[in-house]
């Protein structure tokens, strides 16, 4: 798996080299996903900006009580910061996305800087006993095609949100769940935080959400088994 991010590492180099050149390179497909299929009951909550020594731990134990699974989008500093609580995540039954190093803001950082911080975490996960990660969500949901294009490369699918919880502009926790319950679909990818500073409501609106969910008929997936059901649907191309 190391042989082969390196691999795609040389293609991204690669491929940069030839933007700057006058050779016009192939068409690239970006792979942007904001939803899965909407034949089924099926959703996947996502949570950004981990881990946290607190907040995590907790949002964990309540998917194990409810035996649901969920996707972390982490940044690479939290992991090095907080290595008990990364290892309890990636140790747990949850996927792991790559959400950046230093969640820096996308307008200002360039193709090389944002392979860097994705590289970097990747070595983080797997310096900590993760698994590699096929999933990448850019910080604040920002994405410019040149960015994309890179990601691509790296082979990573791109993973937005079709419903935002809005706990990182501190929601009250009713006012979370009514915008989940009103607006939830099969195929939804659902936006949490770990963590927000100061923090948000997201530990409880979870404990009613999740039962109130699951009697609804839903059933808790992660992103890529989410998408592994999804053909096209959701996905947003361009070339
Ligand atoms: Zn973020």
């Amino acid at each position: 798996m190391r042989v082969k991010r390196m691999l795609s590492l040389c293609l991204a180099l690669l491929f940069l080299f030839c933007v700057q050149t006058p050779i016009q390179a192939e068409p690239l497909k970006h792979r942007v996903f904001y939803h899965g299929s909407r034949e089924e009951k099926v959703i996947a909550l996502t949570f950004d900006d981990g881990p946290h020594p607190r907040y995590t731990t907790e949002i964990l134990a309540i998917l194990e009580k409810y035996q649901v699974r969920a996707t972390f989008f982490v940044i690479g500093k939290n992991l090095e910061l907080y290595p008990t609580a990364a290892r309890a995540l990636l140790q747990s039954d949850n996927e792991i996305g790559n959400h950046t190093y230093s969640h820096p803001h996308m307008q200002y950082i360039s193709t090389e800087n944002l392979m860097e911080e994705i590289n970097k975490t990747e070595e983080i996960i797997a310096s900590l006993g993760g698994k590699p990660t096929t999933l990448f969500r850019p910080p604040e949901g920002a994405k410019s095609a040149s960015h994309l294009t890179v990601v691509s490369h790296l082979s990573y699918k791109t993973v937005l949100w079709s419903i935002d919880t809005k706990d990182w502009a501190h929601h009250s926790p009713s006012s979370i769940c009514k915008t989940v319950l009103k607006n939830v679909k099969g195929g939804d990818i659902v936006l949490f935080h770990d963590y927000v500073n100061p923090p948000s409501y997201t530990i409880t609106a979870l404990e009613y959400l999740i039962p109130m969910l699951l009697q609804n008929g839903y059933r808790f997936v992660t992103v890529s088994e989410l998408l592994g059901q999804c053909s096209s649907s959701g996905e947003e191309s361009s070339s």
